[in-house]
């Protein structure tokens, strides 16, 4: 499993690499740092057109849940495909289970007072609806967000992102979204670290939320993400969440949860929320709904905001009942195989493996909760972000056989996001191929510069 150094492009995928160059657009991403073209993928593993065989801990950005073409989920699918692909909204056998299997996921407090809304089927399209009901709800126009975040790159989303780089090149952005510190210990927003934290980043919401000289009049929402993933994974203190709730429903402003990507089992909970002992007002949901890469994305609401009329958010695509009879199935499965015990251990042993790394003068952090993981390196004479050694890292785990993606400021966060019934070998393995990349580059003094 994954042992060999590799000449990466191999000339199949270098083929493939050169052709996509010439005709899709300049934004592609995934293929500039991670060089390969895929021929197929089965579980844990991708195999490149060259025949090499990678250990995928990047799933789709999270999307593949129970790892790639898992067999049950190909068999509905296909039987569902068969039947009925796309239904617009009409209701369909597939679509009751789906929404009966999601809403059987809440904590039993949430369930019979919550919706579904069927976004179009990406984590921004949920994003932007989430927003637009609690605007329409509340006939409030201001929102905020938190540093660090990620919500998408729709219009909408992206204003709510705290990413400069991908906003600074479109003027004119979305108006009224107004960000706030977000509870990042390893680089406190207020200056004052972990061991002095009063959860100044939540006090000070709070006052300027309440000074009539604050400058906000009262938002709309409140837009979180419990773990900012592509920010770095950072999980929020639960202290600061749970008073940012308690802001919320005190000045009876809606909080959206963004678990876009913490959702679905991610954490070692259905929903990262349930950690943080709150209850959302609003859950944007996507990514890993169908456990298979189906496209689907949903809000779930208090129906108190269910203030919509009818056709107030459509979409062609919000009825791909393939997605739907996968995502019920994957909910059964994750059930019937207690998929999130093992991501609670397999989170254990990453986080086992990966804490010996901090003896490394490189390594700043190692986070994460349940299986979603980052190790943060940073320059160790000044702490600055050093994302060109991450990137090493990320290639030189490639050569070894392992897909990783970076993230967080400068994307100097090698990050973690294995399948959720990913096995305690491949783990090792991969912690095996992460550790020897991150100690070559830590001592290579090349690095440094
Ligand atoms: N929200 C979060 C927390 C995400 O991580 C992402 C994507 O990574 C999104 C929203 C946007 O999802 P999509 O890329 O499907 O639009």
């Amino acid at each position: 499993m994954g042992a060999a150094i590799r000449q990466l492009p191999g000339p199949r995928s270098s083929e493939l690499l050169r052709r996509q160059a010439r005709w899709e657009s300049n934004a592609r991403t995934y293929p500039r740092r991670l060089p390969i073209a895929i021929a197929r993928a089965s579980g844990s593993f991708v195999q490149d057109l060259d025949g090499n065989v990678f250990i995928d801990f990047l799933t789709g950005a999270g999307v593949l849940s129970l790892g790639h073409g898992h067999p049950e989920l190909v068999e509905v699918v296909a039987r569902q495909l068969e039947l009925h692909a796309h239904g617009l909204d009409f209701p369909t056998p597939a679509k009751d289970a789906f929404v009966q299997a999601q809403l059987s996921m809440l904590p039993g407090t949430m369930r019979d007072r919550m919706k579904l809304h069927f976004c179009g089927p990406a984590g921004a399209n949920a994003v932007d609806a989430a927003i637009k009901l609690c605007k329409t709800a509340t006939r409030r126009g201001e929102i905020v967000s938190f540093q660090g975040g990620f919500h998408g790159s729709s219009h909408m989303a992206m204003a709510l992102t705290g990413l400069v780089e991908q906003k600074a090149p479109v003027p004119n952005g979305v108006p009224g979204v107004h960000f706030f510190p977000y509870s990042y210990c390893g680089r406190c927003p207020m200056g004052t670290g972990p061991e002095h934290c009063a959860i100044n980043c939540a006090t000070y919401l709070e006052l300027a939320l309440q000074d009539p000289n604050g400058g906000i009049p009262l938002p709309a929402a409140l837009m979180l993400e419990l773990v900012q993933g592509e920010g770095g994974v950072i999980p929020a203190r639960p202290e600061f969440v749970q008073r940012i709730a308690r802001i919320a429903r005190q000045l009876q402003i809606p909080l959206i949860v963004d678990e876009v990507q913490t959702g679905c089992g991610r954490t070692g909970t259905w929903f990262a929320f349930e950690q943080y002992g709150i209850e959302p007002d609003v859950i944007v949901a996507s990514k890993a709904l169908s456990g298979i890469g189906m496209p689907v994305a949903i809000i779930i609401y208090d129906e108190r905001l269910d203030c919509w009329g009818p056709g107030a958010h459509t979409g062609t695509f919000r009825g791909n009942q393939l997605a739907f009879a996968a995502g019920a199935e994957a909910v059964r499965i994750v059930l019937r195989d207690r998929i999130l015990d093992n991501v609670r251990q397999r989170g254990a042993q990453i986080d086992q493996r990966l804490s010996r790394l901090l003896s490394l003068p490189w390594v700043r952090e190692v986070r994460g909760m349940g299986l979603m993981w980052g190790v943060e390196l940073a320059d160790p004479r000044d702490g600055s972000p050093a994302g060109a050694v991450a990137r090493e890292v990320q290639a030189d785990c490639l050569r070894r056989g392992l897909i990783v993606e970076c993230g967080g400021r400068d994307d100097c966060v090698v990050r973690l996001l294995p399948p959720l019934n990913v096995t305690e070998e491949v783990v090792d393995a991969a912690c095996s191929i992460l550790v020897a990349a991150i100690t070559a580059a830590s001592t290579d003094t090349t690095a440094v510069a």
